[in-house]
């Protein structure tokens, strides 16, 4: 056993503990990163690259096999080698890791590899198959991530997937049933089914991603029924049976009654849970949100010295908050002055057509009692759209009617997540909607919508 001290010791290599380990090394502090698995964890390696990934090629297949296009275009048969497909998806991976790995070293980080367990708030056990050590650190950021849900007694093997099997798939499915119309079940599920599985969603909500309010979802349930996805809303799964390749799921619909379904993938997607009960994470006994582990606006948790980070904190799982709460926590250890106050926190989900939120929804503006003006901007006016065939969505701008200080802004539309670092400026900065309209989009763009959405809070949109 190896003993290893150090100023700074992160546990987990996903983009929380990733980017804290970069950003303490950049500032001076000498800092140990140990990961079990491939650094850049679940969003590099399982996650946020190869889905889009996926999706951009289920786009392009689709996009090649479209019969409905009144553009002139057409192809000859288009098909897809799922093995070469994935070997190139896991290209890109290799290329970020090796990006990843050089970056730590470029900021003096010591990475340790394997499997890390806390004896106490201070240091932790590693062991890699013959190789041991244990890492005394004077802070402790626990960065662990997260890891898919399983339905009750249905582990996931053979047909029934996690998105990490599913990513690795080499045939597309003919038949597939994904189990929860979320951000992940909508993003696979749509790009198999522009693959051409027959997909069939179930999702146990009265409608599909609940977190967003129902005008955004309507252009992505729209567009699902045109790519004939099917969707049973209200239904939960009753039981599932494997047999051989295939997959036999019993359904129970909003009426009460019991309904079958076959395939031969059942995709489960029904949220994701912090890792927070293993490593030795429990016998710490830090305060517990849920099954998270509880952190205040510095990304402290109960015990002095130790930080948590990411998706083991709960909601929102997303990798560009636990890369910001990474570059604060290192922050605050090299003894600056910083604590969580965003304002713009984007979510996106990329489905087709892909919807951005950033700020407040007009609702949560007004449980705050701010009186509030919302406009709308149908992307079905706006030229960009036209040209490029997807005109369903809109961009919606909610701002303070008092002032027109911008709270929020929603949209829904085709590739639309490039315009959310717009969005997340303009509310950051504390814009205005007149700043927004008067400042020059370029034309022909989406970002166009932006701005009619700003004019129209002030009354007076131009082109509708
Ligand atoms: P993780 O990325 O999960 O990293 C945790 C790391 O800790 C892992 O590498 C793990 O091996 C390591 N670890 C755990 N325990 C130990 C231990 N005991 N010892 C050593 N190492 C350990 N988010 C977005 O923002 N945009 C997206 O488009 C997006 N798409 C997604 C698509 C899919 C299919 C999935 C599954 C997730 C997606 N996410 C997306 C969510 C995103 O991946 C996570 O929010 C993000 O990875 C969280 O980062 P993290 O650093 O907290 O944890
Ligand atoms: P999710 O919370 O987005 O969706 C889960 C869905 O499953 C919900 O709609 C829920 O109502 C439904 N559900 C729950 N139990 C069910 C059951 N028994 N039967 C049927 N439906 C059920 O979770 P996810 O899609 O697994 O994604 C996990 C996390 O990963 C998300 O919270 C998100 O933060 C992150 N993620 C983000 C992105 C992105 O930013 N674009 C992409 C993928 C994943």
């Amino acid at each position: 056993m190896k003993d290893l001290t150090c100023r700074v010791l992160v546990v987990g290599g996903g983009p929380g503990g990733y980017v804290c380990a970069i950003r303490a090394g950049q500032l001076g502090l000498d800092t140990v990163l140990v990961e079990r698995a491939a650094l850049g964890g679940t969003c590099l390696n399982v996650g946020c690259i190869p889905s889009k990934a996926l999706i951009h090629t289920a786009e392009q297949f689709h996009a090649a096999t479209d019969t409905a296009s009144e553009t002139g275009l057409s192809f000859g048969k288009a098909t897809v080698d799922m093995g070469r497909n994935v070997a190139w998806r896991r290209s890109i991976v290799d290329r970020l890791n090796r990006g990843v790995a050089g970056l730590l070293k470029k900021a003096k980080v010591r990475v340790v590899t394997g499997e890390a367990r806390f004896l106490d708030g201070k240091t932790v056990e590693v062991t890699d198959g013959s190789s041991s050590y244990r890492i005394n650190a004077d802070d402790v950021v626990i960065a662990t991530g997260s890891d898919p849900v399983s339905l009750p007694d249905v582990p996931f093997d053979g047909p029934v997937l996690s998105s990490t099997e599913a990513l690795s798939l080499t045939e597309v499915p003919d038949r597939l049933v994904v189990v929860g119309g979320g951000y992940i079940g909508l993003e696979l599920g749509t790009a198999f089914a522009k693959f051409g599985a027959k997909v069939t969603v179930v999702e146990a909500g009265d409608r599909l991603l609940p977190q967003y309010d129902s005008a955004l979802t309507k252009p992505v349930a729209d567009r699902l029924k045109s790519l004939s996805v099917t969707v049973h809303t209200g239904t939960t799964v009753v039981s599932v049976s494997k047999t051989g390749g295939a997959v036999t799921l019993q359904l129970r619909t909003p009426d009460g009654t019991e309904r079958t379904l076959e395939a031969e993938k059942a995709l489960v997607t029904i949220g994701r849970r912090p890792n927070a009960g293993s490593a030795g994470l429990s016998e710490l006994g830090l305060d517990m949100a849920g099954p998270a582990i509880a952190i205040d606006d510095r990304c402290r948790t109960s015990m002095r010295g130790v930080y948590a980070i990411g998706d083991v904190t709960g909601e929102p799982m997303l990798a560009h908050r636990a890369m910001a709460q990474g570059a604060m926590v290192a922050d605050l250890l090299a003894g600056k002055k910083r604590k969580w106050d965003v304002r713009a926190f984007p979510a996106i989900c990329f489905t087709d057509p892909e919807i951005v939120q950033v700020g407040q929804t007009a609702e949560e503006a007004k449980q705050q009692g701010i009186e509030v003006k919302v406009s709308e901007f149908p992307l079905a006016a706006n030229g960009r759209a036209m040209t490029r065939e997807r005109t369903d969505g809109f961009v919606r701008v909610v701002a303070e009617k008092a002032t027109g200080v911008l709270l929020g802004i929603q949209a829904v539309g085709t590739e639309i997540s490039e315009l959310s670092a717009a969005f997340s400026i303009a509310l950051e900065m504390g814009a205005r909607a007149e700043d927004v309209a008067a400042t020059i989009h370029a034309h022909p763009t989406q970002g166009e919508g932006f701005q009619e959405a700003a004019l129209g809070v002030m009354g007076h949109a131009l082109h509708i």
